[in-house]
């Protein structure tokens, strides 16, 4: 049965098989669980290459499973003029190698304040996102660059940030981590049926309804103190509200994929399908 999101998990799920191991493992044993969504983790550097790429996309276009890609850490779209050029070259590897293995979005870590007021970051964000859009599409990448929505009030990746980089630039979405949502005010809100309708209501009235149909989601428990966001827990040893969360995107006819960062990654992205099975009645 079709369901309105498909769910997976961010890196390779735990238990893949040794052989044939690798990210194709990964999207053939996603598939054999259950699972038709995975975010291939190039975290530390995009060390790809091209013949893997194409293989990767063979595989997951044979299986159905939709793939993404995590960029790496190491971006800042608030560097130095000295040190973003260093930065852009990985969100632009990631970019170029996503295409080539199938990925239709990229997601990235926005990158610090550094204790200037979002404003005024936002007006170094924008322009050079923007850029890296002008040039994906100049050589025909036609990859959604997605700022993820960060768990640390230090960060640059607020909801409002992030709806904001997608407001003024066409081709970037959020990547709505709702774990992170939940840790950055650091007292415990943002964590029930009212909360996050209020946000998905911001969400559409931003960016259209139809965004809301394609929506790009990470999602774990999470522990956090008062700056925010500590480390990722699995679901059942968290406080998180996945029940409010998911009553609340199914009365938005929300759609798109999950992608699961738990500890326990199978697991728990198993746990959500079923979870968003009975609450949505798909
Ligand atoms: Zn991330």
């Amino acid at each position: 049965m079709t369901l309105s999101f498909r769910f997976g998990t961010v890196g390779s799920p735990i238990k893949t098989p040794k052989k044939p191991g690798g990210s194709v493992g990964a999207i053939i044993f996603s598939r054999e669980i259950g699972l038709d969504a995975l975010e291939l983790g190039w975290v530390q550097s995009v060390r790809v290459s091209v013949e893997t790429c194409a293989l990767i996309k063979e595989t997951a276009a044979a299986q159905d499973v939709g793939v993404s890609v995590h960029a790496p850490y190491y971006i800042n779209l608030n560097a130095s003029d000295e040190e973003w050029p260093k930065s852009r070259q990985r969100l632009m590897d990631a970019a170029h190698y996503g295409n080539l293995a199938g990925a239709s979005d990229i997601i990235f870590h926005p990158g610090s304040y550094f204790e200037q007021p979002s404003i005024d970051v936002l007006k170094i964000a924008i322009p050079r996102l923007q850029g890296c859009v002008d040039e994906l599409r100049a050589t025909d990448n036609p990859v959604i660059l997605r700022p993820e929505t960060m768990g640390k009030s230090a960060m640059l990746g607020s909801l409002e940030d992030t709806l904001e980089m997608a407001r003024q630039i066409p081709g970037v979405l959020p990547c709505l981590d709702f774990a992170h949502l939940h840790a950055r005010p650091g007292d415990g809100t943002v964590n029930s049926y009212d909360e996050w309708s209020t946000r998905l209501e911001q969400y559409g009235l931003t960016l259209g309804d139809s965004a809301l149909e394609q929506l790009h989601i990470h999602l774990s428990g999470i522990e956090y103190g008062p700056k925010g966001e500590k480390n990722h827990l699995p679901i059942s040893e968290s406080d998180f509200d996945l029940d409010g969360l998911f009553r609340a995107m199914s009365a938005f006819n929300a759609a798109g994929r999950i992608l699961c960062e738990s500890p326990i990654m199978e697991e728990d992205a198993l746990l959500m399908r079923k979870t968003w099975q009975v609450i949505s009645g798909q």
